[in-house]
């Protein structure tokens, strides 16, 4: 069987590998033992890090095409989508991922437009179908109501988003390094990037946070959440919420985690007050340790938690902070 190209579209932020570029390198290296596959990262930025660029063939690179210019400092969607196309069209790919960021969400349905190609965004897992050796794209849909599995036999490269922090990075590849640098290619372009700002949401640093302490509606009002704030400071944590504890507005939009929210996969993830809902697990169910306190033993959280605790929070979290003194 001919080798079939897995192109993982990188994003660089100030110089810095985004860590979704790793979590896709080494899932395509995964998927690339099923179908014969060959791992191509393909980035565009200014200034890249060359240690970051080593790191992508201990996660599973067979090769990294770079393209680097002060021009893809900032994110320039025109630029982006032209100098990627190029690439894509020389590279001819079975399988084209991307991060489910801004950045990647900005950029790829462009490129799937003038690829003619299919596109499932914001997936949750990846697989190869072993009869048909297609990708196998699984998303929420209908809502979230359910969780939908997308093919496209029709039209390559078959192309994904894919959420940061579903898929764990793998270091241990080392593969052989095996650079291609590219020049930049000037195009017509009437935008003009002045300043990128950030948002309250870069503040909130719940992706790469290694505990995780999240209120759901169990807590009750915004008053109470302080018990949530007391607990994740006793332990290093970050607060995180359900959407139910966001809509009811006592806690910020950017601490929600789940399908709507930001996808964690913290050490550990405390569940506090919070029942479960599909749609919040989708969020946190790679996280490496589950605990749950609940007063409600049929909490569909104690499905998927390692250790809970059944009581009223209200009782535990102080006695649990206390024990920390
Ligand atoms: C399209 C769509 C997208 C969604 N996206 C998200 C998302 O991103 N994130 C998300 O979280 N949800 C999301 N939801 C909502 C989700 O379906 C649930 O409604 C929500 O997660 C429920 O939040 P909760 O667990 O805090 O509240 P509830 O389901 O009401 O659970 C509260 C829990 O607290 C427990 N409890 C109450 N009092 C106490 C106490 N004193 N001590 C201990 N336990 C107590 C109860 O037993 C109960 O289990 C989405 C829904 C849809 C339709």
């Amino acid at each position: 069987m001919d080798k079939r190209n897995i192109i993982v579209v990188g994003e660089v932020n100030n110089g810095n590998i985004h860590h979704v570029t790793y979590e896709l390198t080494s899932k395509a290296a995964e998927l690339g033992e099923r179908i014969n596959g060959y791992v191509e990262v393909l980035l565009l930025g200014y200034s890249i890090n060359k240690e970051h660029i080593k790191r992508l063939f201990e996660t599973g690179a067979d090769k990294a095409i770079i393209i680097d210019n002060e021009k893809l400092g900032l994110l320039n969607d025109d630029y982006f989508v032209a100098n990627i196309r190029k690439v894509l069209e020389r590279e001819n790919p079975y399988i084209v991922l991307t991060g489910a960021t801004p950045q990647g969400r900005a950029i790829i349905p462009k490129l799937a437009i003038k690829l003619h190609a299919g596109l499932t965004a914001d997936c949750t897992d990846l697989d190869i179908e072993a009869e048909t050796d297609l990708l196998l794209q699984t998303r929420p849909a209908f809502g979230g109501n359910l969780m939908a599995t997308i093919k496209t036999p029709e039209h390559t490269p078959q192309m994904s988003t894919v959420r940061p922090k579903v898929f764990k990075i793998n270091e241990n590849y080392n593969k052989k390094e095996n650079i291609e640098n590219i020049e930049f290619e000037e195009t017509n372009s009437l935008i003009r990037i002045i300043e990128m700002i950030k948002s309250e949401e870069d503040n909130v640093n719940l992706a790469d946070a290694d505990i995780v302490v999240s209120g759901g509606r169990g807590v009750g009002n915004k008053e109470n959440f302080s018990i949530i704030y007391d607990f994740a400071k006793k332990i290093n944590g970050v607060v995180g919420a359900s959407r139910a504890a966001i809509d009811a507005g006592w806690i910020p939009y950017p601490h929600q985690v789940g399908q709507t929210g930001q996808t964690v996969s913290p050490k550990l993830y405390f569940a506090i007050g919070i029942s479960g809902a599909i749609q919040h697990q989708v969020g946190m169910k790679s996280s490496d340790y589950i605990v749950a306190i609940n007063k409600d033993t049929n909490a569909p959280i104690f499905n998927i938690a390692d250790y809970g605790i059944v009581g009223d929070l209200f009782e535990i979290v102080p006695k649990l902070i206390k024990l920390l003194d």
